[in-house]
């Protein structure tokens, strides 16, 4: 059988890119990707540690390797590979059910460990060097027009519900020039949305010159071309007046012509609960009044940003009327996108061994409380950009409807062009392929969770 790998990624976008790196090491060592497990040689699992239903799916596919196996000659054998965010404790129990399983920052040394004839059924132990030198390995971009930057790794946090500090260590920023080459180079090959990420990106400082995050961003914007720069995630506690001017400075130019200035008006800030004792008790060390204000201070500075967050509902303790300080939240700040979670204990977190006291119903009717109220003011926001000529980079077609995202990251459903422009641009790009591309959209109708716009 050729060499044919397959990747298998869960969880958030520092997976993601993870995963480019390791597709890379696997192509240097001659295999070719296919989107079939079944084509596959060797299978690699990026594996998140935040849910158990994420460290739950790690079980079923061991299961479904061992049935692949059971259909295979003798002769031949499935290779399987985990890494990722896995915990310690994790990695001597996922052994039983795979190959390697190897600590990201060691995944260049892969071809030795797959070369050792001994290293079946080995856990990769050697002492974790702290270094960030695997992110030096050129990704194997999934997609030709948005890639993710990782400019650091690891958190000092430890928030109380969290996996993250133990599966990624300490924090690490990784040198300005190394990011900037990644980007300058992205940029060349027609990238066009690029997410700066980092568990923690506000703390970010270069090691040596101690470049700030805000002085990156302000770097990055002089790189030419025509591209949106992103970034996630955010910690209030470190998010600081400097990112905000840097924000507003900076701002991506509105027009699909325009080029330079390239920072989005858009921010995902977690806030996680509206109440200051859930807070402490989640160990997330700023109150709802400074939240308050860096939103504040963000409107003002930047009118058009859209704002998102991330919430558990139902942490351990949180009562009745702590809740409905995240209701006030949400109904005062007016989200356009959050992403809510059901608590539910992760072991290894210092959370774990709180009492798990709010019921999961009761969970759930927290949840549907709060997806109500994002309803309104996310459809809210959503009417004001009617009429409005935005920049859209389209990602995907199905039929004859184009979709995208807007510059400040709501998605766009785009199924017409504007009458006056209808046969210019059709003739424009007939036979082309739009996705990829920025267009300039007028926005016709808007709904809850998107909106629908024609191309000009
Ligand atoms: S900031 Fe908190 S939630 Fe985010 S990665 Fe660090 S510990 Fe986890």
């Amino acid at each position: 059988m050729q060499k044919k790998y397959h990747i298998i990624v869960f969880g958030c976008q520092m997976n993601y890119a993870d995963a480019e790196r390791v597709a890379a090491v696997l192509e240097k060592m001659g295999y070719k990707k296919t989107l079939k497990l079944e084509e596959a040689g060797l299978v690699a699992v990026i594996m998140c540690s935040i849910r158990q239903s994420a460290v739950d799916r790690i079980h079923w596919l061991i299961e479904k390797f061992r049935k692949i196996r059971n259909l295979q000659p003798n002769s031949y054998r499935l290779q399987t590979i985990l890494t990722g965010c896995i915990l310690e404790k994790d990695k001597k129990v996922f052994i039983e059910g795979f190959d390697h399983v190897i600590d990201i920052k060691n995944i260049s040394q892969l071809p030795k460990i797959m070369n050792k004839k001994s290293s079946l059924h080995k856990i990769d132990d050697r002492p974790n060097s702290a270094t960030m030198d695997y992110l030096d390995i050129k990704p194997k971009s999934f997609s030709k027009f948005s890639s993710s930057v990782p400019i650091m790794t690891g958190c000092n946090n430890f928030c109380a519900y969290c996996v993250v500090p133990y599966t990624r260590e300490r924090e690490i920023s990784r040198p300005a020039s190394k990011i900037i080459n990644e980007i300058k180079s992205l940029v060349k090959s027609g990238c066009k949305e690029i997410w700066l990420l980092g568990q923690n990106v506000n703390s970010y400082k270069d090691p040596k010159n101690k470049t700030t995050f805000a002085e990156l961003l302000k770097k990055i914007n002089k790189i030419p071309g025509d591209f949106w720069i992103r970034y996630t995630s955010s910690h209030p506690k470190d998010f600081k007046q400097d990112v905000i001017d840097a924000m507003a400075d900076l701002p991506a130019k509105a027009s699909a012509k325009a080029e330079g200035n390239h920072i989005t008006p858009y921010l995902n800030l977690p806030v996680q609960s509206g109440d200051d004792k859930v807070l402490r008790s989640m160990k997330r060390w700023y109150t709802i009044k400074q939240y308050r204000k860096i939103i504040s201070d963000l409107r003002k500075k930047i009118p058009n940003i859209a704002i998102s967050t991330d919430i558990i509902v139902g942490f351990p303790g949180e009562t009745k009327t702590q809740f409905n300080n995240t209701v006030k939240l949400f109904k005062d700040i007016k989200y356009d996108m959050a992403y809510i979670n059901k608590y539910s204990p992760r072991s290894g977190t210092t959370a774990a061994k709180l009492k798990d006291s709010v019921s999961w119903p009761e969970k759930k009717r927290r949840e549907k409380i709060l997806t109500d109220t994002l309803r309104e003011t996310a459809f809210k926001n959503n009417k004001k950009l009617i009429g409005k000529i935005v920049k859209v980079l389209i990602d995907n077609k199905k039929d004859d409807t184009y979709f995208g995202k807007t510059d400040t990251y709501k998605s766009i459903k785009i199924s017409t062009f504007a009458k006056a422009s209808v046969d210019k641009q059709k003739s424009k790009t007939k036979n082309k392929n739009l996705i990829g591309q920025f267009y300039n959209v007028k926005i016709i109708k808007a709904n809850n969770w998107n909106l629908e716009g024609k191309i000009i």
